[in-house]
């Protein structure tokens, strides 16, 4: 947990947003700033400011941000038309929220570029 950090406020219910999905360790809310119909975020309840930060005893936990993309591509009805998994680390690739976050977006042919 970082006072500081955005998304640790919104696990810990301190700000409003749309959760769709929460366990002991990890969390699912959409985004506030959409770029496709379904546009989740799914984050560690633990703070990791970045994939930078990970350790080995991070492993379960970054397995099950993708078990539970997959499982939340399934309960949008996006499985099968397809969706993409984008984690941003660092400057370069535009991560402006120092908190681990994985975005699934999906529901419609993806624009977004990629490089
Ligand atoms: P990044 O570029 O760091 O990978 O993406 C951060 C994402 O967080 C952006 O898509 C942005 O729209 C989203 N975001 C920023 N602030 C908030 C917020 O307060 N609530 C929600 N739900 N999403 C946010
Ligand atoms: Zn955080």
């Amino acid at each position: 947990m970082s006072n500081e950090c955005l998304f640790c406020k919104i696990i810990g219910g301190d700000l409003p947003s749309e959760i769709v999905y929460r366990d002991d360790q990890v969390t699912a809310f959409r985004d506030i700033n959409p770029v496709a119909p379904t546009h989740i975020l799914i984050v560690p309840n633990k703070h990791i400011a970045s994939t930078n930060e990970l350790s080995p005893e991070d492993e379960t936990t970054i397995g099950h941000l993708f078990t539970t993309a997959k499982n939340l591509a399934t309960q949008e009805g996006i499985a099968q038309s397809g969706y993409r998994l984008i984690i941003n680390t660092g400057p370069d690739a535009g991560q402006i929220i120092f908190h681990l976050h994985l975005h699934l977006l999906g529901g419609q042919r993806m624009r977004h570029p990629m490089g």
